[in-house]
């Protein structure tokens, strides 16, 4: 999601009076002090004292006003690597060599942990035939996607994570975390959602919040399911597509609100689609939006399509709008249909047999 976090926004070295600087300045001053206090040890490692360097000099650049500026191009250093490291002096773009391998490596793992908090591929639940597709922009997501079976059907999530890259993955985990233990408890939707909410809201910083669908699949058709502030979910049936808007407000953003829970009964061959604004704002060269309408006419066009069929159309119609461009937003798809009664008669006449 595109949207900026506090965090997000660049942190001029010329902007002293800053908030940001403010809390930086008071915490290298806490490690200084707890440098000297380490240093006077006899047993005390060297690199101590170079860190004590290291402190001192980004103090003075906070003094002089080239605090969180690069060495090499002067521009603005990402704000997210500042709060988490005050010491850097260099931009993403400008890192040494040895920088450069230890940060690939970090994210090379953290793309390896995000792979396996995705549904297994193959999940078959009784009376759904579900599929879904995740493609993360850079080497991690800020998408969420998961999908497990509880009691008597699944829970699916699909989110988009305020802000990208590492700190959106980051938050993606957490709310994974947050909704595997919940889904144990077997609350029902709307106070799952409520905790999730709290539970978030509590843990992140202001300006980190996620849009969300969360539903509850029964195997007797039965849906419901809470939209806190992302896209429509398309239920595509025999008489076209209805769109179901989003009730609320994104998860994470005020401790205290209800969330809305909308219920449904899928006949067999309905569908829903859920999908991320990689999808609805992927731009073309000119500059315009795929946007809403495309997709609802794509799935009104291929509504007797099974869910693997329904997202490579969908993929395929992305690819030709972006005429080759590379995609800037992260991407999730995910389709689920109720299986045809004949598919359910007949498996259960193969379990009989
Ligand atoms: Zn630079």
């Amino acid at each position: 999601m595109e949207t900026s976090a506090a965090t997000q926004q660049p942190m001029a070295g010329g902007n002293k009076t800053s908030a940001e600087q403010t809390y930086l300045r008071a915490e290298l001053e806490e490690r200084r002090e707890r440098l000297q206090a380490a240093l006077q040890s006899p047993a005390a490692d060297a690199s101590l004292s170079q860190l004590l360097t290291a402190v001192d000099s980004a103090l003075n650049r906070i003094a002089q006003g080239t605090f969180g500026l690069c060495e090499t191009c002067h521009e603005s250093i990402e704000a997210e690597r500042l709060l988490a490291d005050p010491l850097v002096r260099f931009c993403l773009d400008h890192l040494t060599g040895t920088e450069r391998r230890a940060l690939e490596n970090d994210l090379s793992l953290a793309a390896s942990i995000q792979r396996a908090l995705l549904p297994k591929p193959g999940l078959a639940p009784t009376g759904w035939n579900v599929r879904y597709d995740y493609q993360p922009a850079g080497i991690v997501s800020g998408d969420y996607c998961d999908l497990f079976e509880v009691g008597s059907g699944m829970l699916l999530m699909l989110g988009d994570v305020s802000g990208k890259g590492v700190a959106a993955s980051m938050l993606m985990s957490h709310l994974h975390a947050t909704f595997r233990s919940l889904a144990e408890a077997g609350l029902p939707l709307e106070h799952m959602v409520d905790s999730a909410n709290r539970i978030f809201c509590e843990s992140s910083l202001a300006g980190q919040f996620a849009t969300l669908v969360v539903g509850r699949f029964d195997h007797d058709g039965s849906v419901e399911f809470v939209n806190a502030g992302h896209l429509p979910v398309l239920h595509i049936h025999d008489d076209g597509v209805t769109p179901k808007d989003s009730t609320g407000v994104p998860l994470g953003m005020f401790c205290n609100t209800r969330f809305t829970v909308h219920r449904l009964a899928l006949a067999h061959g309905d569908t829903l689609f859920l999908y991320t604004d990689g999808l609805t704002e992927a731009r073309n060269r000119d500059g315009s939006e795929y946007g809403l309408d495309r997709i609802r006419t794509l799935a009104a066009q291929h509504s007797g399509l099974e869910p693997a069929g329904l997202i490579s159309e969908s993929l395929h119609d992305l690819m030709k709008f972006q005429e080759g461009l590379k995609p800037t937003d992260d991407l999730t798809l995910l389709a689920i249909r109720r299986a045809d009664r004949t598919i359910g008669a007949r498996r259960k006449q193969q379990w009989k047999s």
